[in-house]
C-alpha cells in the first residue's frame, strides 16, 4: 500500500522544493550539490522554448559533472571546480566563454573558490587570458601564500603554474557583442555598468557537500556589461560572493555586485547561522529576500549546509539554478 505513494513522494522531492527555493534534507544527505547560472529579469514570456531548453540542458550537464565526482567519493572542491569549468566553457553564461564585454571591449574575468574544511580561499580579478578563472583561483589558494591576485600579475601566475591561457576571441560571442553595443548606446560614455540589460546577471556558481562532510563554494563571472575602470564586483571577494565553512555552510552569490560587497552577503548568511543559530534557509532568506530587498540589491544565492540542506533564494524574476542529491535532482529557471 505504502509503495503506491512513492512516485508522488519522489516527484515532490524532485520538483516541489525547488519552486520555493528550498530543498531540506532529512536525514543528512550523503552528498549534495547546487549550481546557479545567474539571477535577473529572466521571464518566461521573453524566452523561446529552444533557449530555455538549452539552458536547462546545460544546467543538467553541469549537475552531472559535479554529482559524478561526489558520488565516486571525490572532494567538494573537485566537484565545484569541475562544475564551474564546464559552465565557464559554456557560451550561454556570463563567465569564461560568453562573458560580457567591458567598456574597453574586453572580457575581464573574476572568480573565487573556498574550501570549507580549511577555510583557505583563492580569488582572481580582471584576468583576460585565462580560459578557466576558477582553476586559477584554486591555484592561488593551493600554490601561493595569497588569497587574491588581479590583472597582469594573476595572468603571470597562471603561466608560471601551467594554467591554460587563450586569446581574447575565445571568450567573445556574437550575443555578448550585441549586448555591449546596446549597453554603450544606453549608458553612453559613462560606462556606469548597471547590468547587462537593466537587472540581468549571468554569473555561475557551485556549492557542494562531499561524502567526507567537507563543504566548498566557488563563483565565476565576466561581471557587468560595459564595466569600466577595472571595476571588480563581489564574485572574487571572499565573504561577499563566495564563502564556505564546514561547520555551517557554503554559499555562492549572483546579482548586483556592489550591494553584495557592501552587505557581505555570503558571510552574512554564515553569521546568522553561527551567531544566531538560524537554519540555512532562514538565514539566506533574511539576507536575500529581506535585507537586500530593503537596500535595493537585486540577485540571489545558492547555499548548502553540513546536512546537505540546500537553499536557492532570489529576489529577481528568475535565476538559473539546479541541485542534485542522492534520490533528488532538479533544474529551474523562473520563479
Ligand atoms: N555579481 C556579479 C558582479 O557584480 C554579476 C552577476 O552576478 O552576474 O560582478
Amino acid at each position: 500500500m505504502r509503495l503506491a505513494f512513492l512516485p508522488l513522494v519522489a516527484l515532490a522531492m524532485t520538483w516541489g522544493p525547488i519552486h520555493n527555493g528550498y530543498a531540506p534534507s532529512t536525514p543528512k544527505a550523503e552528498y549534495a550539490l547546487a549550481i546557479h547560472g545567474g539571477a535577473g529579469v529572466i521571464l518566461r514570456e521573453q524566452m523561446s522554448a529552444d533557449r530555455e531548453k538549452a539552458y536547462r540542458n546545460a544546467l543538467d550537464t553541469a549537475l552531472s559533472i559535479g554529482e559524478d565526482i561526489l558520488r565516486a567519493n571525490g572532494s567538494a572542491l573537485d566537484a565545484v571546480e569541475a562544475t564551474i569549468r564546464f559552465l565557464e566553457d559554456c557560451p550561454l553564461f556570463n563567465a569564461g566563454r560568453g562573458a560580457v564585454l567591458s567598456y574597453e571591449g574586453r572580457c575581464e574575468l573574476d572568480a573565487s573558490i573556498m574550501d570549507g574544511a580549511t577555510q583557505k580561499a583563492g580569488a582572481v580579478g580582471g584576468v583576460t587570458t585565462v580560459r578557466n578563472p576558477i582553476t586559477l583561483a584554486r591555484a592561488v589558494m593551493e600554490r601561493s601564500p595569497h588569497v587574491m591576485l588581479t590583472g597582469k600579475g594573476a595572468e603571470a601566475f597562471a603561466i608560471e603554474n601551467g594554467i591554460d591561457t587563450v586569446g581574447a576571441d575565445w571568450f567573445l560571442t556574437p550575443e555578448r557583442w550585441e549586448s555591449w553595443q546596446k549597453a554603450k548606446a544606453r549608458d553612453g560614455r559613462s560606462g556606469s555598468a548597471t547590468g547587462e540589460e537593466p537587472g540581468k546577471f549571468g554569473t555561475v556558481g557551485c556549492v557542494a557537500l562531499d561524502k567526507q562532510g567537507n563543504l566548498a563554494a566557488g563563483t565565476s563571472t565576466g561581471g557587468m556589461t560595459n564595466k569600466r575602470w577595472n571595476r571588480i564586483g563581489d564574485t572574487p571577494i571572499i565573504g561577499a560572493g563566495t564563502y564556505a565553512d564546514n561547520a555551517f555552510c557554503a554559499v555562492s552569490c549572483t546579482g548586483h555586485g556592489e550591494f553584495f560587497i557592501r552587505y557581505a552577503v555570503a558571510h552574512d548568511v554564515w553569521a546568522l547561522m553561527a551567531y544566531k543559530g538560524w537554519s540555512l534557509a532562514k538565514a539566506a532568506d533574511q539576507v536575500i529576500r529581506k535585507k537586500l530587498v530593503e537596500k535595493g540589491g537585486e540577485g540571489g544565492l545558492i547555499a548548502v549546509d553540513k546536512n546537505g540542506d540546500i537553499t536557492m533564494p532570489f529576489n529577481t524574476p528568475g535565476m538559473y539554478r539546479g541541485f542534485a542529491r542522492p534520490g533528488a535532482r532538479a533544474v529551474a529557471v523562473f520563479k
